[in-house]
């Protein structure tokens, strides 16, 4: 009899579960730092899940059949647009055949409507091999456009469960407000880094550079997704020593050769960095990925 009953309340339990899963909003970001704005936004209501896990670069996330049957369930999608996908979720879009996130579908969530852009093209290349066709669309590492992000999922959110848009509105603000705690927080912090002139292996952190008042000096590769050459390499070394750049960043998913080799040529301090939440161990979520990132780049220049 008790085993009976044990089993009738693991049964129940198990439904239980099941049936609040149900009623979630599935949602699938492509990158992590998506999934916990959309996590911030929508609460119990949505069950975000990630494609990339943090570690990869976001213009090269290797596919998964997984990712297929993923967004096969997804009641929206949500990216960082301007391209930064364009190698892997276009064909899993189509592989997934759900109509409710296609391009131009209201489950399709662009994050970056709302953000302004550095690094536009005045006309579109593709045969230079350009990772950034629409503009720098590594806006995830820069705090205030982190808010517009939000917004712009806030709103996706709404308009595909209107039923909901109170809830979600509340839960942006209350958010926004913690972004905005947070970014004065770091304003501070990164006081020792205003002026620095940063070399990068790709033009991802140029948003965060400008944030907190540094300066683009260059990148290791030649344009984005450009790989370097000796000689782009030995023209770096040589700008870098004259205007004496102190950093260079890699970020994690790049070779660390070149970036070391380049750091010990010209003396600057050799920075390793995420490019998204879940780059490092301790960047568990958006804040605690911008913590890393000023946190870091701090202690390397003030040791
Ligand atoms: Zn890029």
């Amino acid at each position: 009899m008790r085993r009976a009953l044990l089993f009738l309340a693991i049964l129940a339990a198990f439904f239980a579960t099941d049936v609040r899963a149900e009623k979630q909003i599935k949602v699938v970001a492509t990158i992590p730092d998506l999934a916990d704005m959309a996590r911030q936004v929508g609460g119990d209501l949505v069950d975000a899940t990630s494609l990339a896990t943090g570690v990869e670069d976001i213009h090269a996330v290797p596919m998964k059949p997984s990712f297929v049957v993923v967004l096969n369930r997804a009641d929206v999608v949500v990216l960082m647009g301007l391209e930064a996908e364009h190698a892997f979720l276009p064909a899993l879009l189509g592989a997934s055949r759900n109509p409710r996130i296609q391009r131009d579908a209201p489950g399709y969530i662009d994050a970056s409507i709302y953000v302004p852009l550095l690094e536009v093209p005045s006309r579109l290349d593709r045969s230079l091999g350009d990772q950034h066709p629409m503009g720098n669309p590594h806006i995830n590492l820069d705090p205030v456009r982190a808010k517009s992000m939000v917004r712009a999922i806030a709103e996706g959110l709404s308009r595909n469960y209107p039923e909901h848009a109170p809830v979600f509105q509340k839960n942006a603000a209350v958010y926004l407000r913690e972004l905005d705690a947070a970014i004065a927080r770091w304003q501070a912090q990164a006081a020792p880094l205003r002026g620095k002139r940063l070399v990068s292996y790709h033009p991802d952190l140029i948003y965060f550079v400008e944030r907190f008042g540094m300066e683009n000096f260059g990148t290791i590769e030649i344009r984005p997704g450009v790989d370097p050459t000796p000689a782009h390499v030995a023209d770096l070394i040589q700008r870098m020593k004259q205007a004496k750049v102190e950093i260079v960043v890699r970020e994690l998913h790049y070779p660390a050769g070149l970036a070391e080799t380049v750091a010990k040529a010209t003396g600057a301090q050799l920075v390793e960095l995420p490019a998204m939440v879940g780059g490092v161990p301790a960047a568990t979520n958006y804040i605690a990925f911008v913590n890393y990132n000023v946190e870091t780049l701090v202690k390397a220049l003030t040791k």
